[in-house]
């Protein structure tokens, strides 16, 4: 089994000023590509799981959504880092379905895809539902970003690392 960090996208890997539709608004916050690179190598999957109720409510199309899921790849090429897969909830609040976080369904249909451990997995996003999703989701932790303690994206990895075992010393490539 396998495990992985499912990332919440917006204002967690992207600023997000509200209903970010445009690829050419997309921007990578601090500690992003960094962050997504050393849970790559330390052998997560990155999974974005997204509420994306701008669609169901017509303010953008899922074309677009996925123009800025592109955008934000190519953003993470540099990094030599990539995000494995896309799962998303395109419903009102009010729609009541089934798949909007902190619901785990996608997180669950996800699991079964890349067959993943959530008991060995991680959620990252900026509110507390995604917090939520990750208790309710038996996961392994839930960090929300945005805030202290884990104001940078960064200290979030850093953080799982070091639940994992990692020893992190910054002269740790030198000599
Ligand atoms: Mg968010």
């Amino acid at each position: 089994m396998k495990k992985a960090v499912f990332l919440d996208r917006d204002n967690t890997l992207i600023y997000d000023p509200g209903y970010i539709h445009e690829a050419d608004k997309v921007r990578l916050l601090e500690g992003v590509g960094e962050g997504l690179k050393l849970l790559k190598d330390k052998g997560f999957l990155l999974i974005v799981v997204s509420n994306q109720s701008g669609i169901g409510r017509g303010y953008f199309t899922e074309r677009e959504f996925w123009e800025v899921n592109q955008r934000l790849q190519e953003l993470l090429k540099p990094f030599k880092v990539q995000i494995d897969d896309f799962f998303f909830c395109p419903h009102r609040p009010d729609e009541g379905c089934f798949c909007r976080k902190p619901n785990p369904y996608l997180l669950k249909e996800a699991a079964r895809k890349w067959e993943v451990d959530l008991s060995s997995s991680y959620v990252i996003g900026d509110k507390d539902s995604d917090v939520e999703l990750a208790l309710k989701g038996g996961c392994k932790g839930g960090i929300k970003v945005g805030a202290p303690p884990f104001d940078n994206f960064l200290k979030a990895v850093f953080f799982i690392l070091e639940v994992e075992g990692e020893t992190l010393h910054e002269d740790k490539n030198e000599a």
